[in-house]
């Protein structure tokens, strides 16, 4: 098994070259910084609006997380439907769950209306329960899927068994509206979309320096009415935003192909997109020529500042999921890649803007390519024409100077790392939040 992003193996196939940098100083009406979900959903918001819309990207649109990630489209990020539930009521709950389905939806829908080539599958989502435990959280799913009116199927032990080919789960619940997709094409793809409707995109361009209306790059720069951050891994000097995200650590493998009786053992009646309930889950699905895509991490790595790209922590998921899938014990993993999620303290979005520079605006640490793409598609919008838009609330669902269980000022005595670790558990399994909208 060696260290390689397959979804960039994948890229050998495309015939679209790489967008050449930026070298020239330019203007536009809108910038936007960053060609991951984020940015391509933001840059697709605003195309074919008689503006000049500029996106600058560090390395290939796609080229971080999105482009490394497992390409299950739910709404589903960290957070589960209960977990929403819990910590806003139900309204807020399913305004935001709505959002993340509907920006599920909108992707497979930008997919098929140009005819991106990203392998895209319709896969319904299958979620287990890995113990008694893990059986209640899916019982805690089914019930509030149904409390706010989603269907589902709930399968106990023995039922589970007809669906996936272990006899160790606990249980799972199952529902549809779900997608599979190559991320990485998918970017790429969207890519291709926005140069033919006139966005004007530059790769290998960073921004380095943000000053005023303007933004430089190591050979460029970029003069716009509207500028829009839509990165990862944000720098104290472009954005005091930045001391808002961290980041969370997971790593991917993708097999073989598997044979046709293997696949048959695996899913015995038909192909699901699976997580199960461990608190450092694992993943996993086909791709469309049946290869198994599979994932997960550790508790010692989840929370790590650096990229930890030693074979031993996906050597552990793939041994942890051939115990519970024996008649799959021969499958070979050919590559693995490790890739870091930004996040938030309660891993929800923060979207904002700058209040010193009202034309600056920022997405950041979003969690999920649906939450992304709904982040990006939403700042555009407002970006483009606040006044026209009539969903203002996500600024407040958004914010970033949301309650936390550990605040800031403790970062200074126990580090950044453990202290987003203890707020991500937290708003994971405990956190309760006051409704939208009230002071606080
Ligand atoms: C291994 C792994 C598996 C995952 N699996 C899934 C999954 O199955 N489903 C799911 O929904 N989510 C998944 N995720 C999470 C998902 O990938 C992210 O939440 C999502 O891609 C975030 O999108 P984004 O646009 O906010 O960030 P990114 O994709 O990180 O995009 C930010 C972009 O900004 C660029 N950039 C940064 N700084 C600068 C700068 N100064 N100048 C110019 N450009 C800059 C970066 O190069 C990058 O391309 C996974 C993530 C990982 C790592």
């Amino acid at each position: 098994m060696i260290l390689q992003n397959y979804w960039f193996t994948t890229l050998m196939g495309l015939k679209d070259p790489i967008q050449p940098p930026l070298t020239t100083d330019i203007e536009a009406d809108i910038l936007i910084v960053g060609g991951g979900a984020a940015g391509l959903a933001a840059a697709y918001a605003v195309m074919g609006k008689g503006i000049r819309v500029v996106l600058l990207e560090r390395n290939i649109c796609g080229g971080s997380s999105t482009g490394k990630s497992a390409g299950f489209l739910t709404p589903d990020s960290e957070l589960e439907l209960s977990q929403l539930i819990r910590r806003f009521g139900n309204t807020d709950a399913k305004n935001l769950w709505g959002l993340a389905a509907k920006a599920s939806q909108d992707i497979a829908g930008i997919i098929k209306k140009h005819g991106i080539q990203c392998d895209l599958q319709e896969q319904e989502s299958l979620y287990l329960g890995n113990n008694a435990s893990g059986y209640k959280e899916i019982i805690a799913e089914s019930e509030a899927r149904t409390s706010l009116g989603y269907t589902q199927t709930l399968y106990d032990k023995d039922a589970i068994k007809s669906l996936i080919g272990s006899s160790t789960y606990s249980g799972g619940v199952r529902y549809a509206g779900t997608y599979g997709i190559n991320p990485l094409l998918y970017a790429q793809g969207m890519k291709r979309v926005l140069l033919d409707h006139g966005v004007s995109i530059y790769e290998g361009s960073e921004v380095k320096e943000l000053k005023g209306n303007t933004v430089k790059t190591h050979l460029g720069s970029v003069k716009a009415a509207k500028i829009i951050f839509c990165v990862d891994k944000i720098k104290k000097d472009l954005s005091h935003f930045a001391r808002n995200i961290y980041h969370a650590q997971t790593f991917l493998s993708i097999s073989e192909i598997l044979e046709p009786e293997d696949v048959q053992s695996l899913f015995p009646n038909g192909n699901f997109q699976c997580w199960d309930s461990d608190l450092v889950y694992s993943y996993f699905r086909l791709t469309g020529d049946n290869r198994l895509l599979l994932g997960g991490g550790s508790m010692l790595t989840t929370f790590s500042r650096n990229d930890v790209t030693s074979p031993s922590v996906m050597n552990s998921v793939i041994k942890k999921f051939k115990a519970k899938f024996p008649q799959l014990h021969h499958l070979e993993f050919m590559q693995y890649w490790p890739g870091r999620i930004d996040t938030t303290r309660d891993l929800i979005p923060t979207v904002a803007i700058d209040p010193k520079a009202p034309h600056v605006h920022f997405v950041l640490g979003c969690v999920g390519l649906p939450w992304a793409t709904l982040c990006g598609d939403f700042a555009a919008r407002h970006a483009f024409d606040d006044a026209g838009c009539t969903d203002h609330m996500c600024y407040e669902y958004f914010r970033p100077d949301r309650d936390f269980l550990i605040p800031l000022w403790m970062e200074r005595f126990l580090g950044k790392q453990l202290v987003f670790s203890l707020n991500n558990g937290w708003a994971k399994y405990y956190q309760k939040d006051p409704p939208m909208g009230v002071e606080r």
